[in-house]
Formats: structure tokens, C-alpha cells, sequence
């Protein structure tokens, strides 16, 4: 395919045409969030201006109108995820909240009746995110169940061997990352989701780093569940989506219950509606998810491949700057698919850095990027990370080294 053109890109954000302390603003924190292009800011307002309704309850046209935008706008992010027929797609406010409602559904519905028993076995790597972390800590201490953490390698790797290792007949859960937004790394999930399949485990895949970038269809993969959100794929904030195979769905117990979620209801007690409505109680985002299903066909029409050619390309640029300066460790940086670089520098504070940074317009993240347990194991603190969108250019990244090496001066 076509090399991407960022410059062209550009003028579909119209957040990127703006100046910060004086210079162009180089947004290069896109693995905590993306922009939005034009397309979706427009799916959005045309919803809010012509359809705008609740959904599910109303006969009149306007809320019809919004149920019908509603399902073609789950339509449209099931087929962007490559959702087959066993698959069905709950909307929620994002990764988080669809993470809580696999590890809240595997035991909400209380002792003798819930997925996870006193000792069973839940795994999840050491390059999770909190969102993948702190809901299975949870889940663990409700249940009486045990909590495994796959290490990784001094390189910040995850190995099918160690996984092997560490399963069990106790195994019940796999809750593993698609892509670590601390490092960039990318494990072999696809066979670390069979191999925890095989072993009987459910199996949840956190492709909150992952599902705007080439990745397998969800048909083709051994996940139970599949968690993202919008606003790191062009998307609307408090977008997001849990997506899984229909019978593992079934096996949660919701995590909102009330209005939407229920078939009938008495005073005692009341039937829940199928999935994926049982998982959607309240009034969804429902301009979010017209949001999201833009940016779904946005990424689809420019092509995930070329998007990721780009995106390499520009990280092994940044990479390239960084080891040719002095005193900097950049994680992972053996990971060429990643779309981001994390780095420390001896001596000095990522915060110093992303201050001055900023002085030049040039936007990162510093810190743990809520993944505090990965960087204490490696006993590096805080770390500066650069990511990157298909809207970023060569020449933002040369600004970031200069950047970088000029604070470099001044710090040290
Ligand atoms: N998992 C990963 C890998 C992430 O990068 C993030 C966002 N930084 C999350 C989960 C949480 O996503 P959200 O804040 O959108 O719920």
C-alpha cells in the first residue's frame, strides 16, 4: 500500500492546528489518547442534532432513530474487531469498566454459583496495566482464589514456557495484555490465550494498546473476552467496548443492574435480558458509540498496516535519537511492532523532561503509565514515553530528540 501521508491527515484534527507556549503543538501521548478526526466529530454531532433519544423503550421515531444508530454502531465495531458469530460485543465507558465487568461478572453472583472457587488460580502477566491488575486482586480476595503473575524477562518479554509453568488443573483465568502501554512489548498472546484455553481457563485479552493497529481477527483468537477503548482508536472519551464469546458472556454477572438490563422485574426479584443488554444496564453512551463506530470505518478506510508501516517507522526513528544520546535506557526496545517509547534518563526526572518538553509545544507522558508493580520489579521509577499516531511526523519526532537533548543539557 501507499505510504500514509501525516501531513495530509493533519487537517482532519483540527486540535492539532493550534499552537502550545508558542510552537506547533507535537502531540506524542497517544497511548493515553488519541485525537478525534473530523468524520467522528461529525458522526457525533449529526446524532446529536437529528436522533438524539433513549433507546430500547420508545415507539416514537427519534428513539427508534437512536436504537437503530445504537445496533449499527455495534454492527460496525463487531466487524472492525473481526467478531464472529459466536461472538457478541457489550458497549461500555472503556477498557476499565469492560475489565470490571469480566473480573466483578466471574464472581458477582456470590459463593457456589460464581466462575472463580476457593483455590482457584487466576494468571496475569507482569506487564498489565492497573485496569488488568487491581479488578483480579479484587476478584481474589472476594473468592479465596490465588493470584499467579507471569514475570517477565530482564528485556520485559513474556515466554510461552513460563506460562506453561505456571498452569495448573487450578488455572480458571487468563487475563493477559495484547499490547503493555508501560513498554511498548507485544507477547505472544495468540498462543498464550490457546494454551490457557486449552488448559480449561477463561481467557481475557486487554487490546486497549492493540485494536487500532494490525491485529488477528477476534474470530481467530482463543479469547473469551476482549477489552478496548475508543479514545485511544480516534474514538469519543468514556467509549469503549467488552466484547467475547456469547456462552462466556452468559457466565457474568452483571456489574450494573437496573433500568435496560432487565426482561421483567417484581419487587423480590427480576429476570435479566440476554447479553449483550444484561451487561448494558442504564442509558448507554449511545453518541459515544456513533463515535466510535466512525472511528472504526476512519481507521479501516486508511488501513491498519499502513498505519502501523508509519508508526514503526517513527518509533525506530525516535529509538534511533535516543541511543544516540547519553545515559538513556529505553524499555523494551527490542519491540519493533510497538507504536511508543519509554525511556529513563540517568540523573534526571522524566517530570523535568516532560516540563521542558512542553515549554517546546512537544507533548509525552511521564511516570509509571499505571503500571507501578512492572517498573518497581525493574527498579526503574518513573519513566518519560512517547507515543505515536498516525497524524505525527518525522519531523515532530527530530523536534522530540532536540527536545530531549536540550533539556538533557540544562538538567544535567
Ligand atoms: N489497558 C491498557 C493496556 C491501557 O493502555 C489502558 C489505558 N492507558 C487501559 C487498560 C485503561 O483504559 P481506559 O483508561 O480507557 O479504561
Amino acid at each position: 500500500p501507499a505510504l500514509l501521508q501525516p501531513e495530509l491527515l493533519r487537517s482532519l484534527f483540527p486540535v492539532l492546528q493550534q499552537q502550545v507556549k508558542g510552537q506547533p503543538l507535537a502531540y506524542l501521548d497517544n497511548a493515553a489518547t488519541t485525537q478525534t478526526p473530523l468524520p467522528v466529530q461529525q458522526a457525533m454531532l449529526d446524532f446529536e442534532q437529528h436522533d438524539r433519544a433513549n433507546i430500547h423503550r420508545g415507539v416514537h421515531t427519534l428513539s427508534q432513530r437512536a436504537t437503530d444508530a445504537f445496533e449499527a454502531a455495534r454492527s460496525t465495531v463487531k466487524a472492525f474487531i473481526g467478531a464472529g458469530q459466536e461472538h457478541e460485543l457489550a458497549f461500555t465507558s472503556g477498557t476499565t469498566e469492560a475489565l470490571n465487568t469480566v473480573a466483578f461478572g466471574l464472581w458477582g453472583a456470590g459463593p457456589g454459583k460464581a466462575w472463580l472457587r476457593p483455590g482457584d488460580e487466576i494468571i496475569v502477566s507482569g506487564l498489565e496495566h492497573h485496569a488488568n491488575l487491581v479488578p483480579w486482586q479484587h476478584a481474589a480476595r472476594m473468592t479465596g482464589a490465588k493470584l499467579r503473575i507471569l514475570m517477565p524477562d530482564a528485556q520485559g518479554r513474556l515466554h510461552l514456557a513460563d506460562l506453561q509453568a505456571l498452569i495448573t488443573p487450578h488455572t480458571r483465568v487468563l487475563a493477559l495484555t495484547a499490547g503493555a502501554n508501560a513498554t511498548g512489548e507485544r507477547p505472544p498472546f495468540e498462543a498464550m490465550l490457546t494454551l490457557a484455553k486449552q488448559a480449561g481457563a477463561l481467557t481475557v485479552l486487554d487490546a486497549a494498546q492493540a485494536v487500532g493497529h494490525a491485529m488477528p481477527d477476534l474470530r481467530d483468537l482463543d479469547a473469551d473476552f476482549m477489552a478496548f477503548s475508543g479514545h485511544k482508536m480516534y474514538g469519543p472519551m468514556g467509549t469503549g467496548a467488552l466484547a467475547g464469546k456469547r456462552k462466556a458472556l452468559e457466565l457474568l454477572y452483571p456489574l450494573r443492574l437496573g433500568g435496560d438490563m432487565v426482561e421483567w422485574v417484581e419487587y423480590d426479584r427480576a429476570g435479566y435480558a440476554a447479553v449483550p443488554t444484561r451487561l448494558e444496564g442504564g442509558t448507554p453512551n449511545v453518541t459515544g458509540a456513533v463515535g466510535l463506530a466512525a472511528a472504526a470505518r476512519f481507521i479501516d478506510q486508511i488501513g491498519r498496516s499502513r498505519i502501523d508501516a508509519h508508526l514503526h517507522a517513527l518509533r525506530a526513528q525516535a529509538v534511533a535519537g535516543l541511543q544516540a544520546l547519553d545515559g538513556i535506557t529505553i524499555l523494551a526496545p527490542q519491540a519493533p511492532q510497538a507504536a511508543l517509547v519509554s525511556f529513563v534518563v540517568q540523573d534526571v526526572h522524566p517530570h523535568d523532561i516532560g516540563t521542558l518538553l512542553d515549554e517546546r509545544g512537544i507533548a509525552v507522558r511521564t511516570g509509571h503509565h499505571c503500571a507501578e508493580p512492572l517498573h518497581n520489579h525493574f527498579g526503574l521509577g518513573p519513566t518519560t514515553r512517547a507515543s505515536f499516531a498516525l497524524y505525527n511526523t518525522a519531523a515532530e519526532v527530530s523536534r522530540l530528540i532536540d527536545g530531549i537533548a536540550h533539556a538533557l543539557k540544562v538538567l544535567r
